[in-house]
């Protein structure tokens, strides 16, 4: 190991308690959540107080940090409610709250003097002066803009001691972040109060005024047009670069997704910062770690911003579906020492004589061929596994708590 050698923060989300907890295990230094109100990802899943008062107890108790997104804009009609919202959170245990808003950061200040600020991407933080200046508001950190160079990144470094975050996987958005009304203009839902429908993803045609029930393909490929559709950011192979800069986090998007890509993205982004820790990141290593994150559904990765080569890269519309190169088919359950092998919780179908590959925390993935798969509690053999489903894997071998079980899709 070099001595000094400064390993930022891996900083991974988790919409609830469940999720969170598969973080954790896979190697989180801190996971960002939100709650049921003033957060940008508000249309599903987030947490309770109660729950998220028991995620930070069982977070704490794995030294890992929870940090509380409070990072929507806020009306003034919802300044009462959002004041009332914060006192409740001074019980709760966490370890920072990350926001948007001048005018939240001020009354967190005012409510809870002893809590720790990040500033959220959301505010557009481009430059040291911007990033100083939040400093004397009373931001611990900042995230700093998806849309800066690298030559930014190294200079902020130098000229701030601020916390500095930035994202290293995850979605794009196609507009500067932050500040996009596609959404709401086309179903009411305001990404920037959390309700984003991802309407840029979406596939469009085109259509004339007097013709209003005929639509014409734009078509550029099979898949047909995402005229707006960005790349999935990936650094991995620049992480070093990244380490290299002393940045103090890393952060990977995700608060919509499911167990499967928090672990692994969090599994693949811990080994590479502990391959850099030991100064064994080479070439092999980035392959292999590229070649796992590939088995997550992705639409094709870009090197963002930061390290864009060309800019039409991330508008680039050959091939911008959605990529799955390996269904998710169950998460770990218990284990069977009556039949030897995994009870899982069935997540997508799948049959016997499979073969299933095996992330666990820590661990290197393993492959096994599925020879018998017997239904749970019904104890019989059956050939198929479905959804909802919990069934064994019988003589599979003995996996960690946590594990994840996928199989490679076949090619179309
Ligand atoms: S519609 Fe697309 S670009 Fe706009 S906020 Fe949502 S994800 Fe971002």
């Amino acid at each position: 190991m070099i001595k000094n050698k400064k390993i930022p923060e891996l900083l991974v989300p988790a919409n609830n308690l469940n999720i969170l907890k598969y973080a954790v295990s896979y190697g989180a230094d801190a996971v960002y959540v939100g709650g049921k109100e003033f957060n940008l990802r508000s249309i599903r899943g987030n947490f309770t107080l109660p729950e998220l008062e028991e995620g930070v107890e069982y977070a704490h108790k794995n030294s890992v940090k929870i940090y509380f997104t409070l990072n929507s804009i806020v009306y003034e009609k919802e300044l009462p409610r959002l004041k009332r919202y914060v006192k409740k959170l001074r019980d709760i245990n966490i370890d920072a709250i990350i926001v948007s808003d001048p005018g939240v950061l001020q009354l967190i200040k005012e409510l809870i003097p002893e809590m720790k600020i990040h500033i959220s991407t959301q505010s557009n933080i481009n430059n040291h002066l911007a990033v100083n200046f939040m400093g004397k508001l009373g931001a611990r950190r900042v995230n700093l803009a998806r849309e800066i160079s690298f030559y930014d990144l190294k200079n902020i470094m130098e000229k701030t001691n601020i916390e500095i975050e930035i994202f290293v996987h995850g979605a794009l958005c196609i507009s500067y972040s932050g500040r996009c009304m596609l959404s709401k203009y086309m179903t009411g839902r305001e990404a920037n109060k959390g309700e984003c429908t991802h309407s840029c993803r979406w596939k469009y045609y085109l259509m004339e005024e007097e013709r209003t029930n005929l639509f014409f393909p734009v078509e550029q490929d099979k898949k047909g047009t995402y005229i707006y559709n960005s790349r999935d950011l990936c650094l991995l192979e620049k992480l070093k670069l990244l380490v290299d800069t002393r940045v103090d986090a890393l952060k990977i998007e995700g608060r919509m997704k499911t167990e499967n890509y928090v672990s692994l993205t969090t599994w693949v982004y811990r080994r590479a910062l502990d391959y850099i820790k030991n100064d064994k990141f080479t070439a092999d290593e980035v392959s292999y770690l590229t070649g796992e994150i590939d088995k997550c559904t992705h639409r094709n990765f870009t090197r963002g911003f930061m390290f864009l080569k060309d800019k039409s890269e991330l508008e680039n519309n050959e091939n911008v579906g959605y990529i799955t190169k390996y269904r998710f088919i169950g998460v770990y359950h218990d284990f069977s020492s009556a039949h030897n092998g995994p009870i899982i919780n069935v997540k997508n179908q799948f049959r016997a004589g499979e073969v299933v590959d095996i992330l666990q925390p820590h661990k290197d993935p393993k492959k096994f061929v599925i020879r018998k798969i017997i239904l749970v509690p019904e104890g019989k053999e059956v050939e198929y596994a479905n959804p909802n489903d919990r069934v064994i894997l019988c003589g599979l071998c003995k996996v960690n708590p946590f594990s994840i079980f996928r199989i490679k899709s076949i090619k179309k």
